[in-house]
């Protein structure tokens, strides 16, 4: 199976804030890279599609919130290389337009207890044992197999950033910049904003690399997962007009009003350069409107 690169820019974002501060902001537009199947789903799912093309497996199964960028991403993949594709979703029956595209996708979905979703491997081993054409992807495509397509973005980096951020909710994308930051030694230091209140046990992912390469930063997360604040409402409108980037307020935007907060405190050193990265989720955004 052929899977493309996917399109995206490095663009520098020239904002009066960091030009004061002698810094410079750049951002990854993987959000571009496809509108439904965007940014990191689309890095963990590359390899995941080869590998169950390779196995024969004709059928995607995976896991979701009801909100979930990833459901979304894997119906799309689905529908696009060919694979039937069955979502379960976590938590009691609900409809809303996530969901409702991911069945235009062609995607079956069930809801499923908590129970069973937080045992979702047990719950995929028990149900699918005899059927050899499914393939299981975990929640947000995590795991190694996911892991392998996020690193490969290092690869487009044409010059050196000091600093890498990206927002982070299970975790697996940024644990995967910094174990590629560590093999290509690189001289950046991977950022990781913790958009879920409380997860300070997220450390133990990178507990294993050294410390000069990352840093999780758990104070930006604005009340927790999905919550939203009126700050962060203004500010992701302030930053559109700023910028012509939209972001989305469960992810991108805490993370970048977290560089412009840690840029307003002189915490860069100055003279670095900044690489944020967009993985897109701008379909939740659409939910507030
Ligand atoms: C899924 C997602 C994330 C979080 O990625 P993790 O690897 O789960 O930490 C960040 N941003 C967007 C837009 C996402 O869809």
């Amino acid at each position: 199976m052929l899977i493309e690169n996917p399109y995206s820019p490095i663009e520098e974002l020239n904002i009066p804030l960091f030009e004061n501060k002698g810094l410079r902001l750049f951002i990854k537009r993987e959000d571009l890279s496809h509108p439904f199947i965007s940014g990191n789903k689309w890095r963990k799912l590359k390899y995941h599609l080869i590998e169950a093309a390779q196995l024969s497996k004709t059928h995607l199964v995976t896991f979701g919130g009801p909100y979930s960028n990833h459901l979304l991403a894997t119906a799309a993949a689905g529908a696009k290389y060919h694979f039937k594709t069955t979502g379960f979703v976590r938590g009691e029956e609900v409809s809303n337009a996530v969901l409702k595209l991911c069945r235009w996708f062609g995607m079956q979905l069930h809801f499923v207890k908590r129970s069973d979703y937080k045992n979702r491997v047990e719950f995929f081993a028990q149900n699918y044992k005899s059927d050899s054409e499914s393939y299981f992807i975990d929640e947000g495509g995590a795991g190694t197999t996911g892991e392998t397509g996020v690193k490969e973005l290092l690869g487009d980096l044409n010059v050196c950033y000091d600093y890498i951020v990206c927002s982070v909710g299970t975790g697996s994308t940024f644990k995967a910049l910094v174990e590629g930051v560590c093999e290509r030694r690189l001289n950046t230091k991977v950022y990781g904003i913790s958009v879920l209140k409380g997860a300070e046990n997220l450390n133990d992912l990178v507990q294993q690399y050294p410390q000069q390469y990352w840093q999780l930063l758990h104070n930006f997360h604005q009340g927790g997962y999905a919550k939203t604040t009126p700050q962060l409402i203004a500010f992701i409108q302030n930053f559109a007009s700023i910028s012509g980037v939209l972001l989305d307020q469960v992810y991108e935007g805490k993370m970048m009003m977290a560089i412009f907060e840690l840029a307003q405190e002189n915490h860069f050193k100055k003279g670095s350069k900044i690489l944020a990265l967009h993985n897109g989720g701008l379909n939740g955004l659409l939910s507030l409107l």
